[in-house]
């Protein structure tokens, strides 16, 4: 089969591939539609997860199975489904502790193109298809189907690990596709008041529409500093982050109330260490939790953000700025994420 790769760290192209072998409790499925993520530049530009050779890139799909092993009770040749980035083992200690994505391993329920091949290929490897894999709701396109594998999911996360209150002033830090779900992760949730952070006109455009009420830029200064301005020197209840560096976190900590929480989705490609700045930390007793988490994946989650859609509550069509239509589109939609335009969102490829 043919798929699309990556060759090294710093290289990516086509390669030619054996088709994935399906197991008793796996499927074979092939991609309807596939999106580009950001974190396919972190893994294939920044070697973010170390070096791969050939590795079939790509872990946002939706997709026809087109195989099923014997031990599979739910999904049958023909069926489309919504398809998480993240497939955990859903019979390990780890994800019985609630720790799905790490079963195994940490990070390790994120198997596609990171300890699997991805998605970019003619055909890819579900693991636990009964446990991972959720029917494609009624009348959902492709595009917002794609949105479902990881955006709405991994914003959605943060607020989560943010754990948003009613009536929360919440910072969003970044508002690329991860941090604009975020923001309606955090209204759907009741906050009050949403700070957002990010430059790009499309976005800030967009985070409006998601129920951002407040806009700062990272290039006019300290993050912190402009917060606590709009805040009275009071700070924020939680902080969402889904962009910037290692030392966003010292920002963060700073633009936090005591007892507030962050949680970070941001894939950190690149820098050593965090640090966390002493005296606003309390000194070490301020109660301002900071936690950074991989989305957990699954059916449920798939069929729960699907629903969300698919009852109007959710409107992710905004994020699929650009659609292209066939396989020559993949390499064009990564140099697109890597080089981000003012006008990009997220790119989506139907495979028709
Ligand atoms: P984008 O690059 O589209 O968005 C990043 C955002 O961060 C933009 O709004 C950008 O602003 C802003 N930003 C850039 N630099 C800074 C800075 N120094 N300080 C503050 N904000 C900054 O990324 P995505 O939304 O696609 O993804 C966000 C992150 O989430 C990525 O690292 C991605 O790899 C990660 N991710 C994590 C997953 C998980 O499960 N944990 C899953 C999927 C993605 P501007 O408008 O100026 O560009
Ligand atoms: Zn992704």
């Amino acid at each position: 089969m043919k798929a699309f790769a990556m060759l090294k760290i710093g290289e990516a192209g086509w390669i030619e591939k054996e088709r994935p072998v399906c197991g008793p409790q796996d499927a074979i499925c092939k991609p309807l539609a596939v999106a580009i993520c950001t974190s396919d530049i972190h893994t294939v530009y920044e070697g973010g997860v170390g070096e791969r050779f050939n590795m079939v890139l790509g872990h946002e799909c939706c997709a026809e199975v087109v195989e099923v092993g014997e031990l599979v009770k739910d999904f049958k040749p023909g069926d489309k489904v919504l398809v998480p980035a993240i497939t955990p083992d859903w019979n390990s200690l780890e994800a019985q502790a609630g720790y799905s994505m790490h079963s195994n391993g940490m990070l390790a329920g994120w198997k596609f193109s990171n300890h699997k091949d991805g998605v970019f290929g003619e055909y890819f490897h579900v693991n636990d298809p009964d446990g991972n894999l959720a029917l494609l709701p009624e009348g959902m396109s492709y595009e917002d189907a794609c949105m479902l594998s990881d955006m709405v999911p991994t914003g959605f996360h943060a607020v989560e690990q943010a754990d948003v209150q009613f009536g929360d002033t919440v910072l969003v830090i970044g508002i690329g596709p991860v941090g604009l779900m975020a923001v309606a992760g955090a209204n759907l949730r009741g906050a009050s008041r949403i700070i957002v952070v990010g430059t790009r006109s499309v976005c800030v455009e967009a985070a409006k529409g998601y129920g951002a009420t407040d806009f700062i830029s990272y290039k006019d200064g300290s993050i912190s500093e402009q917060v606590m301005k709009l805040t009275d020197g009071k700070g924020v209840d939680r902080v969402c982050i889904a962009g910037g560096t290692v030392a966003t976190f010292e920002e963060a900590v700073k633009a936090l109330k005591p007892g507030g929480k962050i949680g970070n989705v941001n894939y950190l490609g690149k820098g050593e260490f965090i640090t966390i700045p002493r005296v606003e930390w309390g000194a070490g007793m301020g109660h301002k939790v900071i936690s950074g988490g991989l989305m957990p994946g699954g059916r449920l989650r798939m069929e729960k953000l699907g629903a969300l859609i698919a009852s109007g509550k959710l409107d992710v069509s905004p994020l699929s700025t650009h659609v292209f239509h066939g396989w020559e589109h993949i390499p064009e939609g990564l140099e697109m994420m890597r080089n981000k335009a003012d006008n990009l969102i997220k790119p989506v490829i139907i495979l028709d």
